[in-house]
This record gives structure tokens, C-alpha cells and sequence, in this order.
């Protein structure tokens, strides 16, 4: 541009810089009243920081444990000091995540929780179906979090959860393959239930001595859709050995985006691989966090090749961590000491209005995800402790 500098030229490139800069705010801003759909990857059966994002090699190209969750913190905001200050269980944890409350004064495990579930808030608020709040966990507890013993809310603004039963097949080979001796009764006894369910046409639909899990017609429908045979690529099923659940969890996740019987505004993925800690061996554990990663990987480009991509969000989070090496926490393998190993915890998130590779590290608080995910859906959680998360809600 040449000519004198004027006064009113000078006031129009200082309105046009303004502006420009203002934009991308105001565009993020309008994107994020856009959100329809939110998808929750809890990460874990419990990992801790040290095995993920402060892993000495966790930013290093070819050489990071977590390959995939390093290139999505490159497209989302990562929170590296989220912390659990409340139950270290994963029932009381993920409570936690889906209430915004702290589960810790509360009744035994296997109660409902007395604060109103996301699901329960995003019902209430919008009149959805069930169908349109799904859980899916593969562990064999039950977990009574579809919805709270909150008189307001309660069952009738509650999700639904995909339990334990529906993965059958699964769950027999995992029993195979752990026993390895055909000759052992227990062995003999899950071959002969997996049989069945082959014959049945399904890959564990549901355990035919037990009546149907879900009451949701969509669901079931959705759940039949998933596991006719015609559709079950074999690879899932050759695959079905110590991370099947989670590989299930994640194919049942794949399928629900794209059924006709559920549109899912809220779906929670507990996967519970890196649990495998438990018993002692941190290279098992090492691998299941690995494994988790790929998933997750795999899952962020189903979702990014979605019609509703441009409308998700995504949160991705541990529900605990694990105990120290030292400190009298047991080491990895547990998760209840109390410790910083099992309460600093990370969360990333993913959506069209957030900044790209931004970096939080002051402190926030797991009753924070709740609101957060309140504030994407445009509905308030009046009830959860935390608050939303400014960098992204
Ligand atoms: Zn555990």
C-alpha cells in the first residue's frame, strides 16, 4: 500500500487487524453453540500420568508409548493437572467424571449416585430419548450409572448402560484363553456357552440363560445391528483375547455412530485394558496402555470421517491414575493409596472451537469435566461441585 499516512487509513487497518484477530474467537464462539454430539473415552481401568503424557518419550516421534494421544494433544487442549480428590475406585471415579460430585461421602459401592448424571441433565433439558445416552462397559460389575437416586431426575432422565452380559462371547474366550487347558471344568463350561452363542448367529448378544440386559428397544435393536454376523468383521473376533473388551467396547462404540436405531448425543466409552496392572506385570500393564492408544487412535478417525464431526466434541481422560513406585502405595499395580500417582490425572479434548495444540497445567478438578461437557450441550449442572473448563467450554 503506498500514499500518505493518514489518520483514516490508520483507523482502518487498526479496525481490520481488530477484527481479523477477532474472528477466530467469535467463530469458535458460534461453533461452540454447535455442539450435538459428545463422545467420553475414559481411559482406563486406571494410568497414571508418568506412563502417558509425562513420559520421558511421550513427545518424541517414533519412539512415544502414546503415539496417537501425542498427535491428538496437537489438535486439542491438553489439561496435565486434573486432579481426583475424590474416590480412587473406578465405580466412584467415573461417577465423578458423570456427576461433577465427589462420590466420597456417599454410600457403598454399588449405590446410585445422589447427584444427577449428564445424562439425566441433558434429558431433562432437551426431552431426548434414552437411546440417545449411551454407556458401554465391559466389566463384569454392573455399574449403576445411568442415572441417580436425585429425586428431580432419576430413571426417567436416565441413560442407558450397554452391562456386562452383552459382551458373552467375549468374555468366554477371555476365560479360555486365560485357563489354556481344555480339560479344566471352568474352560469346558465357557467353550460350551460360546458354542451356544455361535450357533445363536451372534457373537455374545446377550447370555441366552439370562434375560435380555437392556430395556431399550433402540438399544437392543442397535445392539442386534452390531453383532449380526454379517456385519462383525472376523478380524473382531480373532482378536478376542486379554484387550477384547476393550476392542469391543470400541467396535460397539464404531457401530452406534453409525446405526439407524441410536443417535448418540452422549456416549461414554469405559475401556479397562491398562487394569491389567493389577496383577503385577508393568510390561502387560506398559502394553495395555500402548493397545489403548491405538484404539483410541483408530476411534478419532471414525469420528473425524463422521457426517457429525464438525459437531463433536471429544474428551479423553483416565478415571484414576496409579500409585507411586515409592511412598507406600504399593507401586503401579494399585491405584487407592491416595497418592499423586493415582490423583493427577490428564485430560484432552478435542472440538471444533478449541485452540489447537494448547497446553493447560495449572490445576482443575475431575468435577469440572461434568459442567464442561454441560456447557457443550447448552444445559446447566446445577448440582456438580466443578465448573466449566474456560479454555474450552
Ligand atoms: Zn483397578
Amino acid at each position: 500500500m503506498t500514499g500518505p499516512f493518514t489518520r483514516r487509513r490508520f483507523l482502518a487497518a487498526a479496525g481490520a487487524a481488530a477484527a481479523t484477530a477477532a474472528f477466530p474467537r467469535i467463530l469458535r464462539a458460534q461453533q461452540a453453540r454447535n455442539i450435538q454430539r459428545v463422545v467420553v473415552f475414559r481411559f482406563g481401568g486406571g494410568v497414571r500420568l508418568s506412563e502417558t503424557f509425562a513420559h520421558p518419550l511421550a513427545f518424541v516421534k517414533d519412539s512415544s508409548p502414546i503415539p496417537n494421544l501425542t498427535e491428538l494433544a496437537s489438535k486439542g487442549v491438553l489439561y496435565t493437572n486434573l486432579r481426583n480428590e475424590g474416590r480412587l475406585d473406578h465405580l466412584g471415579a467415573t461417577a465423578q467424571i458423570l456427576t461433577g460430585q465427589f462420590y466420597d461421602a456417599w454410600k457403598p459401592m454399588g449405590v446410585r449416585p445422589p447427584a444427577p448424571t449428564i445424562f439425566e441433565y441433558y434429558r431433562l433439558a432437551s426431552g431426548a430419548p434414552a437411546s440417545r445416552c449411551l454407556l458401554l462397559d465391559p466389566s463384569r460389575s454392573a455399574i449403576p450409572l445411568d442415572y441417580s437416586s436425585d429425586a428431580q431426575h432419576g430413571a426417567q432422565h436416565g441413560g442407558v448402560v450397554v452391562p456386562s452380559r452383552l459382551f458373552g462371547r467375549a468374555q468366554m474366550q477371555f476365560v479360555m484363553d486365560g485357563l489354556k487347558n481344555p480339560k479344566d471344568a471352568l474352560y469346558r463350561d465357557a467353550k460350551a456357552l460360546a458354542d451356544i452363542l455361535d450357533a445363536e448367529g451372534f457373537e455374545g448378544l446377550e447370555d441366552p440363560k439370562a434375560p435380555p440386559a437392556s430395556s431399550n428397544k433402540d438399544v437392543d435393536e442397535y445392539l442386534k445391528d452390531a453383532f449380526n454376523r454379517e456385519k462383525v468383521p472376523r478380524k473382531v473376533e480373532k482378536d478376542v483375547k486379554i484387550a477384547s473388551g476393550d476392542a469391543l467396547t470400541l467396535f460397539l462404540g464404531k457401530m452406534a455412530l453409525g446405526s439407524r436405531h441410536v443417535n448418540p448425543a452422549i456416549l461414554v466409552l469405559n475401556f479397562h485394558g491398562p487394569d491389567v496392572a493389577h496383577r503385577g506385570s508393568v510390561a502387560e500393564y506398559r502394553r495395555a496402555v500402548t493397545e489403548l492408544d491405538a484404539l483410541v487412535g483408530e476411534f478419532w478417525k471414525v469420528i473425524e470421517k463422521s457426517p457429525a464431526a464438525k459437531a463433536t466434541a471429544v474428551l479423553i481422560t483416565p478415571d484414576v491414575g496409579r500409585d507411586l513406585e515409592a511412598g507406600g502405595g504399593g507401586g503401579f499395580s494399585g491405584h487407592r493409596s491416595g497418592d499423586l500417582g493415582c490423583r493427577r490425572l490428564f485430560a484432552l479434548v478435542l472440538a471444533p472451537h478449541v485452540k489447537p495444540g494448547t497446553r493447560v497445567d495449572r490445576v482443575v478438578s475431575q468435577t469440572d469435566l461434568c459442567p464442561t461437557m454441560g456447557s457443550w450441550l447448552q444445559v446447566e449442572t446445577p448440582l456438580a461441585k466443578g465448573k466449566p473448563l474456560a479454555e474450552v467450554a
